[in-house]
């Protein structure tokens, strides 16, 4: 059944103020305005207003403020109240792969069969409609399926975030995004059929991936430089793409003003990255010094993942003991790595790694928030957190970044209410059922 677009999109019912006149004749005697206040509105970035309002009009934010300076023009509107308002999240690292379906795991070979990327996506449209009531209107993913069902979330068919896909990742042969225990027909197959991972050897096939993926609709770009943890064979520490190679996508991705994002975790793949010009590093994990003082020169964006590296090191259950092993290694100095990033000042924007379509587990879908606890216990502000989840995160998608993250004149209305002060207490956001209203695009489709 069709979502409707142009009415609201109540998930459990929505109060009359979010019904869209049609007719808006006088201004803000109009229903097309939705009137919000709140005990403490945290604008993303800057300090909170007390006693902060806000108005929307049609998909925007058209003022923000003191409720009591309001300007007159709005002086018949009804205020709706919540306790604290602020901007929608962001998770700028997630997988919407259907993985974690019956007894798979990531690398279950299945996932690869005929018919399981239409199994995968029905799955997803649950995931995705999990993680906005979690509180996150917009999401960039890394490689998934969320990415070829954003169409039907922009268009009203799936209740969604707004999705920046990579819809791949770009891999060398024998890399981070190879399936080494398969032949190697299947996994270039897999790829072209519009799988997870896309392999590209030498120059032109690099430029060809690149365009491949635009053509496919991906609206950034993902390359592995290093390689990974939870790829059985290859080695963390291992640079992958030469940096020919990597100037290549960097420079084609621009030309269609897409950044790209480079999964690096050893220091070679990360340096290598940076030499190439990508807009974000992430999980970073051996980031030192050397390595801060590049990104702060260049404006290179951290995304450091905390929530599935310390979820694994918790709950490692069905992953071969080579994986096992990278995890128990690399986990801990990651931890200290990214405590020195937030101490030197480097630029930090909030993403999980989420992918598990399971319930329950640590990294189902919809527990996305628990990323800003691993950023407070780095050493940033509880404000700071937040503003690395929100104002800042948009920035990973350079140029062709929405006004998206802040409470905002002109900004999209992607606006949460919130029970309670999570400056105070995380748990406002990390517990789901704490984020009682979301707003998307002006529309309400959270309200508890
Ligand atoms: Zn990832």
């Amino acid at each position: 059944m069709r979502v409707p677009h142009n009415s609201d999109v109540p998930v459990r019912g929505a109060p009359s103020s979010t019904v869209r006149g049609t007719a808006a004749l006088n201004e803000a005697a109009t229903s097309s305005y939705t009137a919000l206040r709140s005990d403490l509105l945290i604008p993303g970035r800057g300090q909170p207003i007390e006693h902060g309002a806000l108005v929307i009009k049609d998909a925007k934010i058209e003022w923000v403020g003191e409720f009591t300076g309001r300007p007159s023009k709005y002086g018949n509107l009804d205020f709706k109240h919540v306790p604290v308002l602020m901007p929608g999240l962001w998770d700028c690292h997630v997988h919407f792969g259907g993985w974690g379906l019956g007894s798979g795991t990531i690398g279950d070979h299945r996932t690869l069969l005929p018919g399981a990327q239409a199994l995968a996506g029905a799955v997803t449209v649950d995931d995705l409609r999990r993680t906005l009531e979690a509180g996150f209107t917009s999401v960039r993913e890394l490689s998934g399926y969320a990415g070829y069902l954003w169409p039907g979330i922009r268009d009203g068919y799936i209740v969604g975030p707004n999705v920046y896909s990579s819809l791949t990742a770009l891999s060398i042969t024998g890399g981070h995004g190879d399936v080494h225990d398969l032949p190697i027909c299947a996994v270039h197959g897999f790829g072209e059929a519009g799988g997870n991972y896309q392999l590209c050897d030498g120059v032109d096939e690099c430029l060809k991936a690149v365009r491949t993926m635009v053509r496919r609709g991906a609206r950034c770009i993902k390359v592995c430089s290093s390689g990974g943890v939870l790829s059985l064979d290859d080695d963390p520490e291992d640079r992958q793409f030469s940096d020919a190679e990597l100037t290549a996508i960097v420079e084609e991705a621009s030309r269609s003003g897409r950044c790209v994002a480079a999964h690096a975790i050893g220091k070679a793949g990360i340096l290598a990255a940076l030499r190439a010009g990508v807009t974000s590093i992430e999980h970073g994990c051996y980031l030192d010094e050397e390595v801060a003082d590049i990104m702060k020169q260049k404006g290179t964006i951290l995304v450091a993942t905390r929530h599935i590296q310390e979820s694994l090191f918790l709950d490692h259950r069905g992953f071969p003991e080579p994986v096992v092993e990278k995890i128990k290694k690399i986990v801990p100095l990651t931890r200290a790595n990214y405590n020195l990033a937030v101490k030197l000042g480097v630029k930090i924007a909030l993403g999980t790694d989420s992918w598990n379509s399971k319930s329950g587990e640590r990294l189902s879908h919809g527990n996305n928030a628990m990323e800003l606890t691993y950023a407070v216990k780095a050493g940033l502000s509880p404000l700071e957190a937040i503003e690395a989840m929100t104002a800042t995160a948009p920035d990973v998608l350079g140029g062709k970044a929405p006004k998206s993250g802040q409470l905002k004149e002109g900004y999209d209305a992607d606006i949460l209410g919130v029970a309670g002060n999570p400056l105070q207490d995380l748990s406002y956001l990390t517990d789901s059922t704490n984020v009682t209203h979301v707003w998307k695009g002006g529309k309400l489709y959270k309200s508890s």
